[in-house]
């Protein structure tokens, strides 16, 4: 499987990083618009409508390859006209950036500009993988940080299906992970409200020492989960054996179909960023990760595979009688989903391998939650 690992490091504020930075947004702003109006959602076809004009704007043209590329990708996910948010931009490898012995060298409007940077101590041991497409992204104070990705492919050790076994794990409020080994992990419930009620009373001040302090605790907010996240993640994963499996829902593509209250659970903390975690991590022990469609996974019973009824976090099944915690009994059924499919995991993968309702394996296409997360949302 690929292993893959974002690597966060702060560089130096640069002017000439900065500036095409102004640019890179405009021109992406520029191509956005004209993908939108024309309906293309292809770079090559893209690339002689704009790319003269972005050129005119300053962009070397590597950057402005990538700008045309990030383009389509943003208007092929938009359900509406794209705006350009943020301060941040994609670098190819070896094309527009590269980082050997120590040294990042980024293409700017103003010629290649290096950088000494050691990587931390934690990621010393991704010195030998593939670099992938990276990202440049300036922070509310201005700090200029880039998120090397790297990535490897991953041996899992072949096993008999026996052998190999699968680990559920539900994501949700209550708890924030349960798994099928019956652990639970997590609970933010209190901190959570205490949160969400402190931003209400903000947001209808709305003064604008109200909006700054408002910045403030959701920047906060952000920070706490994306800990608590690799804190739960690295827990689930240090219980895992080599080779095993990790089974977890598909939410990220699938919304809809888990019924309202879990969409809105879904705003209220960021679980594809935990889900992400997990994939990461677990594939660097050296575990397969598997994804299921989440329907149903709530409300059927373990026991009977029937329908049941879920009750203040309880499970019951009106057929075979069998009760138990609902996140728990969600966690079971999405090990179950997996659990048919372990033997034909022998064969060597580089995705997360995607499990349908019916127990079909389907490794089509199947877009895994967002690793650069934390840099596309700020
Ligand atoms: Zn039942």
């Amino acid at each position: 499987m690929l292993g893959r690992a974002t690597v966060n490091i702060k560089i130096p504020h640069d002017d000439a990083i900065s500036k095409t930075i102004g640019i890179y947004r405009k021109a992406l702003q520029f191509c956005v618009d004209v993908a939108w109006e024309k309906r293309i959602r292809n770079n090559v076809r893209l690339h002689p409508f704009v790319y003269k004009e972005i050129r005119g704007f300053g962009l070397p043209s590597q950057l402005a390859i990538a700008c045309i590329k990030q383009a389509c990708g943003t208007v092929k996910r938009a359900k509406s006209r794209p705006m350009i948010k943020g301060h941040s931009m994609r670098f190819n490898n070896p094309r527009s950036f590269s980082y050997r012995h120590g040294v990042l060298s980024l293409s700017t409007i103003e010629g290649r500009k290096k950088f000494n940077v050691a990587l931390p101590r934690y990621a010393e041991k991704y010195i030998d993988w593939k670099i992938n497409e990276s990202v440049l992204w300036v922070d509310r104070k201005n700090r200029m940080f880039f998120g090397i990705c790297f990535s490897k492919d991953i041996d899992i050790p072949i096993r008999s299906a026996q052998h190999r076994q699968v680990l559920g794990v539900d994501v949700g409020i209550k708890h924030l992970a349960v798994t099928s080994d019956r652990k639970f992990y997590g609970s933010v419930i209190p901190k959570m409200r205490r949160h969400q009620e402190h931003t209400a009373s903000l947001q209808s001040k709305g003064t604008k020492s109200a909006r700054r302090h408002l910045k403030k605790i959701s920047g906060r907010w952000t920070r706490f989960m994306r800990w608590k996240n690799h804190n739960i993640s690295r827990e689930i994963v240090n219980s895992l054996g080599e080779g095993n499996i990790v089974a977890l829902e598909g939410i990220t593509n699938i919304r809809s179909n888990r019924g309202k209250r879990f969409n809105k659970q879904l705003h209220s903390w960021a679980f594809s960023q935990l889900q992400s975690y997990i994939e990461y991590k677990a594939v660097q022990r050296g575990c397969l990760v598997a994804y299921i469609n989440p329907q149903y996974t709530s409300q059927t019973c373990r026991m009977c595979n029937e329908i049941g009824t879920r009750n203040k976090g309880f499970f019951s099944c009106g057929h075979c009688g069998y009760s138990c915690n609902a996140d728990l009994n969600a966690s079971f059924n999405i090990r179950n989903r997996v659990k048919p499919l372990a033997m034909t995991f022998g064969l060597p993968v580089n995705q997360p391998i995607v499990a349908s309702n019916d127990g079909l394996l389907n490794v089509e296409h199947f877009e895994s939650p967002d690793l650069s997360y934390n840099a596309h949302r700020l």
